[in-house]
């Protein structure tokens, strides 16, 4: 029984295998010591409990390998969003631009002005770069972006109304995500809820009567992931921005996806654009950057140039704001909006919202193409319509139609190809409707064909060559 213990391999004789050494040029001596440690007491606990009762070499320098590998991946993984929801919270939001990421990367990976005034040789600020290209395409008097929309809610009412009361119809006070809701942002901020009018129906007296001489500001909120329809009433901005300049009590709003295009054209029901929103009177709006934007995470403040010079101001702007990446990738972002003709080959998200059907059609035969030539009596497929969504918490009555390829694998239960399909090397991300699972195109990019045929290949236990 002795003699198998001193038959686990020697830790140093180990450390001298070729396999072994390449990891450690990798990933550093310490790390990779300290899985075979791991292992080789799994090993010796294993003996000790009768669970094996002899020593395979090879087969523990595998395992230590494979340990070794599987802990250096990145367990941040690109995934395949065949859901069809465009700008998914949970898989990324908005796919960002492979141009602008391409664009930028020169620039990331130098020194750069970040906040230096080349012009003057001396400290510039960061913001600079963004507000002029900001103001052009939102027509704002100035502008201040921030890690994200909650921040840029937050920032804007602790600057403008703390310790006031802040006025909300009970019908935009919305929970996004679970992880921001309006009653608690607002309280966040130091401020009073004043909540007014009921879930239905708020009427302009009802603002009008809760505006006392505590009053810190009014605030409207895109109700973005639900709508409520029926007997319904809100109340118009114009009329709300009449009452609110007649007191100096400044109005904001947070449009959520904050559309910069009108997307009306595009069988969507009319939602007003940030410029829209700002001309109707509104002092400070507020949107986040990669939701229907297409860009990188942040939240964008424009308005009038009063309150974002407060806003500005505050200390706690310090704590939210954003990094280089952020800037120039918004700055791109944002360029690309100036040229309509090419935008939607710039911006994924653009893209797919506006993309004529018949485009997404054209992937799914493709898909279909490719995996119908896998060639295997155990798969089945089926070309079918769908309807994507464009998700974000963005237009939550509206689909988009779309196609997919319905897919089922012989001896695998939709739930167990569900599983299987994500639990890939590279993960694929589907729905499934009525129990049938589908690959929605209107989601699928062009380097997922080949990911998604290895994926079903591996599925049905085939080779790839
Ligand atoms: C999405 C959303 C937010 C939160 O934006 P983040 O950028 O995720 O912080 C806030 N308000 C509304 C209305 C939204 O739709």
């Amino acid at each position: 029984m002795t003699d198998i213990y001193r038959k686990i391999p020697k830790i140093d004789k180990l450390l001298e295998k070729e396999e072994i050494k390449v990891r450690i040029s990798k990933y550093g001596r310490d790390f990779v010591l300290s899985i075979i440690r791991k292992h080789l007491d799994i090993i010796r606990n294993n003996i000790t409990n009768n669970i094996i009762s002899r020593i395979n070499e090879e087969e523990i320098l595998n395992t230590i390998i494979y340990k070794i590998d599987k802990e250096n991946k990145s367990k941040f993984k690109r995934v395949v969003n065949g859901t069809g929801v465009i700008v998914h919270t949970n898989l990324g939001r908005s796919v960002f631009s492979e141009l602008i990421a391409k664009e930028i990367s020169d620039n990331l990976c130098s020194y750069s002005n970040l906040e230096y005034n080349l012009d003057k040789g001396e400290r510039g600020h960061r913001y600079d770069h963004i507000t002029d290209i900001i103001k052009e395409i939102t027509g704002a008097e100035d502008a201040l972006v921030v890690n994200n929309n909650a921040a840029a809610v937050l920032l804007t009412l602790k600057t403008l109304a703390s310790t006031k009361e802040v006025i909300v119809s009970r019908g935009e006070l919305v929970e996004i995500g679970g992880s921001f809701r309006i009653p608690a942002v607002i309280e966040e901020s130091g401020c009073i809820l004043k909540e007014v009018g009921t879930t239905n129906k708020t009427h302009l007296k009802d603002y009008k009567n809760a505006i006392n001489e505590n009053t810190g500001a009014i605030i409207k909120i895109h109700t973005s992931n639900y709508k409520i329809v029926g007997f319904t009433d809100d109340v118009d901005t114009k009329k709300l921005k009449k009452i609110s300049y007649e007191k100096n009590i400044p109005l904001i709003e947070d449009l959520g996806s904050g559309m910069i295009i009108d997307l009306n054209k595009y069988g969507l029901h009319k939602e007003p654009t940030v410029k829209e929103t700002l001309d109707k009177g509104v002092d400070v709006v507020t949107f986040s950057g990669d939701k229907l934007l297409g860009g990188p995470q942040c939240g964008v403040i424009v308005g009038r140039s009063k309150y974002i010079k407060e806003i500005k101001k505050n200390q706690l702007l310090r704590a939210l704001r954003v990094d280089k990446f952020t800037i120039m990738s918004l700055e791109l972002t944002l360029k690309a909006y100036q040229n309509f003709e090419s935008l939607p080959s710039k911006i994924p998200t653009v893209r797919m919202i506006t993309e004529d059907n018949e485009d997404v059609k054209w992937r799914a035969n493709k898909l279909l193409e490719k995996i119908n030539n896998i060639n295997s009596d155990l798969i089945n497929t089926e070309l079918c319509k769908t309807n994507s969504m464009i998700g974000g918490g963005a237009y939550p009555l509206d689909n988009l139609e779309s196609w997919g390829i319905k897919l089922s694998i012989e001896e695998n239960s939709e739930k167990d190809l569900e599983k299987k399909l994500r639990g890939g090397e590279i993960p694929i991300i589907v729905r499934i409707v009525d129990g049938k699972i589908i690959i929605d195109c209107k989601t699928i990019l062009n380097k997922d064909y080949d990911i998604i045929t290895k994926a079903i290949k591996d599925i049905i236990g085939e080779k790839n060559d």
